[in-house]
């Protein structure tokens, strides 16, 4: 049985509801509806097929988005329920958080975002609300999967002042500078803790970075230390797993702890309050907080531009600009179902690239491989 929730936990009486109002879940609370569509989605079920840092044929046991995603599930609800917060909603949030990515990773969002310069940019966190508000078509009564105010709130992480004014509601908070609900603050750095930790795990496997200079980042050789002070014959894939596991433990106990006293000395005792909050109320203390940039530093020089990732990151941006270049070219190009709503005249370059970009956002790493083949290799066959 879990206890009751805090006051300023998001909860059925606070909700904002949803954009297209519907009666009751029978059994279930309106967050785990939310979640239970957002797992049904077909968005969900891409991310399986797409890269989170390795792109998904270059091994079975890395992370894809979707093993990700779980895990900040995961680590999430861990935090929720040890905070009296809602833990259904911090489960949704977690698992729709990286909807809307591209294929290959960040490098595919980059490329897509250069190639939607003049048409409005693509920032992944809001093709991510895209896909829940829009994009997702399996409803008889509603767009999308009409999801609850605050799972759509947790969605939207980032988003610039200017696209934020079209957004209405949920774009509203960053016009207004106030913070999203606690259970989107405890998604986000589940997401923070998951990658780090995940992405030292698959580094090491892969081969890219090693042990012995990771040993000189805190996080890491402070609990390398331990394990080799209390198992020191352990083989090394067990004594990895032993490290990885105990720097979760530490950074999500320090998320806890810090985020405890200021949820006391803030003095919140609403959801309203938690949004008029001048700064985020869940977070680290400050010195795991730069433990956690050091551990950051350390993977962005050593792993995310290590010469064989950005060999594979510019073949991702060259296979995306070119979908892009070809469908906006030719939108007869597209399949059918997008073809139908890309508008073909000279002055609705900007609606035809949007619809160009949600096709190819919405595509797994292999598929817009062989889509890319289909359109430029004169032998494979389409
Ligand atoms: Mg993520």
């Amino acid at each position: 049985m879990s206890a009751a929730l805090a006051p300023y936990a998001a909860s059925r009486d606070s909700s904002r509801g949803r954009r297209f109002s519907e009666s009751s879940p029978a059994y279930r609370s309106e967050y785990q509806r939310d979640r239970d569509r957002i797992i049904h989605c077909g968005a969900f079920r891409r991310l399986e097929y797409k890269t989170q840092v390795f792109v998904n044929h270059e091994g079975d046991l890395f992370r894809t988005r979707l093993t990700h995603s779980v895990e900040v599930a995961q680590i999430g609800r861990s935090i929720a329920r040890t905070l009296n917060l809602n833990e259904d909603l911090t489960e949704a949030i977690a698992l729709a958080h990286d909807l809307g990515h591209t294929p290959f990773g960040h490098s595919g969002q980059d490329a897509l975002n250069a190639c939607m310069k003049d048409y409005g940019g693509f920032e992944h966190n809001l093709q991510s609300l895209r896909v829940v508000d829009l994009l997702e078509e399996r409803y008889a009564d509603f767009p999308g999967l009409n999801l609850t105010f605050e799972t759509r709130e947790g969605i939207l992480k980032h988003c610039s002042v200017k696209n934020a004014a079209e957004l209405g509601d949920v774009g509203r908070r960053f016009l207004e500078k106030k913070q999203p609900n606690l259970e989107a603050q405890v998604a986000n750095l589940a997401d923070e803790i998951a990658y780090n930790n995940h992405d030292v795990d698959d580094g090491l496997r892969s081969g890219l970075i090693t042990v012995e200079p990771l040993r000189e980042i805190r996080l890491f050789g402070e609990q390398y230390d331990e394990v080799a002070r209390r198992h020191p014959d352990l083989p090394e894939r067990v004594r990895i797993h032993e490290i990885v596991r105990r720097m979760i433990n530490r950074l999500v106990v320090d998320l806890v702890e810090h985020s405890r006293r200021q949820l006391q000395d803030s003095g919140v005792g609403s959801i309203t309050d938690v949004r008029d909050s001048g700064q985020a109320l869940i977070g680290f203390s400050e010195p795991v907080r730069d433990q956690s940039r050091e551990l950051k530093r350390f993977l962005r020089t050593h792993l995310y531009d290590h010469y064989r990732v950005r060999r594979m990151t510019r073949k991702a941006e060259k296979i995306v600009s070119d979908l892009f270049t070809a469908f906006m070219d030719d939108p007869r190009l597209l399949p059918t179902q997008y073809r139908d709503k890309a508008p073909t005249t000279s002055e609705s370059a900007a609606a035809r690239a949007r619809v160009v970009a949600d096709y190819i956002a919405g595509m797994t790493d292999r598929y817009a491989i062989r889509e890319h083949r289909r359109l430029y290799d004169p032998l494979e066959l389409t």
